[in-house]
């Protein structure tokens, strides 16, 4: 059977155990390497440590980092009766902005690990305020470390209250969190519950990501298809190719492309060199839309139903949150946007409000620059006509990388699109 696929984002303050938790994860599930944990046990024995302990399996997911550097916990697999998880990069990690936007990143629910002796921390802050930005549906709060506490109720009851609080200053929604008492070190309530915390009855974190509800394939939403590339093949014609975002194709559909603004029948549809009469989310495909010629379309182009088609943008207003700039941003700037396979340069029209990253509020408006760490709402005009979709309607049609000097410099979702 196959099982359901989930991207699962860790996060919180540093060295509240996030890795700790993703190892204690993937050795509870049986998804350490069965030749490492050989390796470890005869290690184990022969230093008379008797038996096997959980610390070996750190020790060894540590020997990928660097010294004093955190295990590089992203990309990790496990799996529980229902899901088969992905652990998809960290806010904070090197490349996870790039990530994000190109959907690696892209986490459909989260787990926030808060150390029950520490609380709420500033990175727990931001971390909480980009999941809401990201979109996560929804959170599972470990509180971590209960060891480190005595098990005491009257902690982590203080911890869920404190976290509770932040969820609802950054407005997300709290029915949506869960909250565990957990050890990832000493495995308490991660794979079952724990003798030292009677009095909680709640799921353990397995039971807690096995119960999530599975991401919908947006097939409800209307076709967006970004092409990536655009051949021509021999008997065929013109083939478009890309990734359906959203929504679903049919043989016979009337689609237009934008921004090039053209449009037809939906001719054939192959997938895997084979045809196929529909085509949905995450599908790659090629196809051939009836009068539609080589120099009609290009890479960027997105494709949809010709009564909904593609917004095209004059300008439109956009969160962005400016991950590294080596000085500061200002009206008038003018990098390259990357948004779905369309790479535009725009200009940065006005900086209307630099927000808290902390609570989400509006912190001043009007601002004359904002710089690395600032989350902002930005008004962005296109310096050539770029198809991008408001994020609350279309979200995978809704975020974009800044990139400027070789590297990512912002992320953003796009909050409103005006057209022309
Ligand atoms: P990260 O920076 O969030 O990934 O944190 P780490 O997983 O690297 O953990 C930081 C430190 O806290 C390490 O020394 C861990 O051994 C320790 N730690 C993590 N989880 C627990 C726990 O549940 N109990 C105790 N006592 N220590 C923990």
């Amino acid at each position: 059977m196959s099982e359901q696929h989930q991207n699962l984002a860790v996060i919180g303050h540093v060295d509240h155990g996030k890795s700790t938790l993703v190892g204690r994860l993937l050795y509870e599930t049986g998804s350490v390497p069965e030749h490492v944990i050989e390796q470890h046990r005869e290690e184990a024995e022969e230093k008379g440590k008797g038996g096997f302990e959980f610390a070996y399996v750190m020790d060894n997911l540590a020997e990928e980092r660097e010294r004093g550097v955190t295990i590089d916990i992203a990309h990790q697999e496990f799996s529980t009766d229902e899901y088969e998880f992905t652990i998809v990069d960290c806010p904070g990690h090197r490349d996870f902005v790039k990530n994000m936007i190109t959907g690696a990143s892209q986490a459909d629910n989260a787990v926030l690990v808060v150390a029950a002796d520490d609380g709420v921390a500033p990175q727990t802050q931001e971390h909480v305020f980009l999941a809401r930005t990201l979109g996560i549906d929804e959170l599972i709060v470990g509180v971590n470390k209960m060891d480190i506490v005595d098990y005491k109720e009257s902690t982590y009851d203080d911890v869920v209250e404190e976290v509770t609080q932040l969820l609802k200053q950054v407005q997300f929604n709290t029915e949506d969190a869960s909250f565990i008492p957990i050890s990832a070190f000493e495995g308490d309530n991660i794979a079952e519950a724990s003798d030292e915390t009677p009095w909680y009855d709640g799921e353990t974190l397995l039971e807690a990501l096995n119960s999530l509800p599975a991401p919908e394939p947006p097939t409800d939403a209307p076709l967006r298809l970004p092409i990536q590339d655009v051949y021509t093949i021999s008997g065929i014609g013109t083939v478009p190719v890309g990734r359906i975002e959203t929504g679903v194709m049919n043989i016979g559909d009337n689609v237009s492309f934008q921004p090039s603004d053209v449009g037809g029948e939906v001719k054939t549809i192959e997938m895997h060199h084979e045809e196929v009469p529909k085509a949905e989310p995450g599908d790659n495909v090629g196809f051939n839309v009836r009068g539609i010629g080589k120099d009609d379309i290009r890479r960027g182009d997105v494709c949809g139903p010709a009564d909904d088609p593609p917004s095209v943008a004059e300008t439109f207003q956009a969160q962005v949150v400016v991950m590294q700039h080596p000085s500061v941003i200002t009206a008038g700037y003018t990098p390259v946007f990357h948004a779905h396979t369309s790479q535009v340069a725009c200009t940065i029209e006005s900086i209307d409000k630099k927000m808290d990253p902390a609570s989400g509020e509006v912190a001043e408006e009007n601002p004359d620059f904002i710089q690395s760490g600032d989350a902002a709402v930005v008004t962005i005009r296109p310096q050539k006509p770029l198809s991008i979709e408001p994020s609350s309607e279309i979200p995978e049609l809704g975020s974009f990388a800044i990139r400027d000097m070789g590297q990512t410099i912002a992320a953003g979702k796009v909050l409103e699109v005006n057209e022309k």
